[in-house]
């Protein structure tokens, strides 16, 4: 069952189509992962996340700074290239400064009958974030329940509430199993299972989880797991790299990834109002770097998470140009290395050069296997 987690993954496009001509629902494509999905699912609408597809484009010169992220410009192209043609909407929660010009610009030259720009708190951490970001989720399912002509109930808001919570308990479950010796699936399979829960039905989603959950019991890799590595930065689906990695015989144990454990690591805790239920749980999320100020939280947090899957060298890695990773950086790096995990710093473009990285994975790895030499 873990093999359609890939297939979802390759075959994203075809999967919604498909999904729209069966149940007839609209589809929202979102460009951030605070967007509230239990109020998209609440209301019956597929939330699809917009990604990029890895290949080199010239489509968004006109419309995007070419000193923007890598990322954000390929998902831009996507969209002037008509991949997501069958979106019905599209919505952004406010973050970092790139990924918000994607989003105007995909506004402004693709047509769209339904737009959202949901306004987060950049200061996530001050007091007031939670009422406000309660008052923003009320507009927001406002807007909804006028595109759509139906109410959103509280009982739908306790079925969307679950539904994605039932999603993130089932993948913290599975990478739960990635802690012990031997874990069962490899970085790459990890990969492929969270980010396809950003673009499939999550109850459809959920059902081949609890089977892959039931499968790993029994499993274990066709080969030692090798170096334990971590990896963390800027939004990441290079699978490319991931699987050149482990091809060299290392395993991803764990990672701190928009599209990895940052998606999924904390559910919604329910309470009597629902929507400031949902606005506590994307405040106590682990934050993305544009969000986490003044007091820097997600360091502590990605430092548990190396010691707790008992990770041995981690590789950094960022979005050509993306500021708020490249602000964190080297914050991460003196506090891994100053609790002895090495790192490996790399800068990721739309497509990466694997040849010259692996000789510089292949160093990396020599150097962790000496150390444990000694
Ligand atoms: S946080 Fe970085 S990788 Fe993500 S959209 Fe912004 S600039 Fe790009």
């Amino acid at each position: 069952m873990i093999e359609m987690f890939q297939e979802w993954y390759d075959n994203r496009h075809e999967y919604v189509k498909n999904w729209k001509e069966k149940n007839g629902g609209k589809v929202m494509g979102y460009f951030c992962t605070y967007v509230p999905e239990e109020i998209l699912c609440a209301a019956d609408i597929l939330p699809v996340r917009i990604l990029g597809s890895h290949e080199p484009q010239d489509v968004t010169e006109p419309h995007i700074f070419g000193m923007f992220c890598p990322f954000c410009r390929d998902c831009l192209a996507q969209g002037l290239k008509g991949r997501y043609d069958y979106l019905d909407g599209i919505m952004i929660a406010q973050s970092c400064l790139h990924i918000r010009q994607a989003f105007t610009s995909w506004q402004l030259h693709i047509p769209i009958e339904y737009s959202y720009y949901m306004t987060t708190p950049h200061h996530i951490q001050s007091p007031r974030a939670l009422p406000y970001l309660t008052g923003e989720l009320k507009e927001f399912q406002k807007s909804i329940e006028e595109w759509t002509g139906k109410p959103i109930t509280e009982n739908d808001l306790d079925r969307g509430i679950e539904t994605v919570n039932k999603n993130r308990r089932l993948m913290k479950q599975i990478y739960e199993m990635r802690k012990g010796d031997n874990p069962p699936l490899t970085g790459l399979e990890a990969m492929y299972m969270v980010v396809s829960s950003q673009m499939i039905d999550k109850e459809e989603h959920n059902r081949i989880h609890e089977e892959t959950l039931n499968e790993l019991q029994n499993r274990t890799l066709d080969r030692p797991a090798g170096e334990r590595l971590m990896i963390l930065g800027s939004e990441d689906d290079d699978t490319e790299f991931l699987s050149m990695v482990e091809s060299l015989g290392a395993t991803f144990v764990v990672d701190d990834h928009c599209t990895g454990s940052r998606y999924f690591w904390n559910e919604v805790t329910p309470n009597e109002n629902r929507l400031e239920a949902i606005a506590a749980r994307y405040i106590n999320r682990p934050a993305c770097p544009s969000k986490d100020w003044p007091e820097r939280t997600r360091l502590p947090h990605m430092l548990n998470l190396a010691k707790e899957y008992g990770v041995q060298g981690a590789i950094l890695i960022q979005q050509k140009f993306c500021d708020p990773h490249e602000l964190d950086i080297p914050a991460i790096k003196k506090l891994f290395e100053e609790n002895d995990i090495p790192t490996l710093f790399l800068e990721f473009d739309v497509t990466v050069p694997v040849g010259q990285f692996q000789v510089r994975v292949e160093a990396f790895l020599e150097m962790l296997r000496e150390e444990d030499l000694f």
